[in-house]
């Protein structure tokens, strides 16, 4: 199972994984998946339609951008905005086991025009 895993180049769904592996009963499948997303060996992705995807993980805890577009799936890793996570639990009283973030939008392929941020409005007022 691992190889047919191995050999998706996107991400996938335990359905696809399924019908990957002929031989393999659904509830391995599913356990197997599960284990593995334990392990960090592939990451869980939320989509924004209320389906789950999976993809071989990096490794690490990471955070993912998925474009709306063409399914892409970026990932990206900040300490400090985990330490903010982590705070915000604790002040909450809250006993923080783990989290996932998923940011939803469209990849810098995907987006038509890049927002290039405006100049402030005092620099504009001193050019004119
Ligand atoms: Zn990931
Ligand atoms: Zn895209
Ligand atoms: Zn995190």
């Amino acid at each position: 199972m691992l190889d047919a895993i191995g050999a998706e180049a996107a991400p996938f769904t335990v359905e696809e994984l399924c019908a990957a592996v002929p031989g393999v009963g659904r509830a391995t499948v599913f356990r197997t998946v599960r284990l593995l997303q334990e392990l960090d060996v592939v990451c869980r992705l939320p989509l924004e339609d209320g389906s789950v995807r999976y993809q071989l993980s990096a490794g690490d805890h990471h955070h993912h951008l998925i474009c709306s577009n063409c399914g892409r799936v970026s990932e990206f890793n900040d300490p400090a905005l985990d330490r903010l996570i982590q705070e915000n639990a604790h002040d909450a009283g809250f006993r923080l086991d783990g989290h996932s973030l998923e940011l939803y939008g469209r990849c810098a392929d995907c987006a038509p025009h890049p927002q290039a941020p405006s100049p402030p409005a005092a620099e504009r007022g001193r050019r004119a």
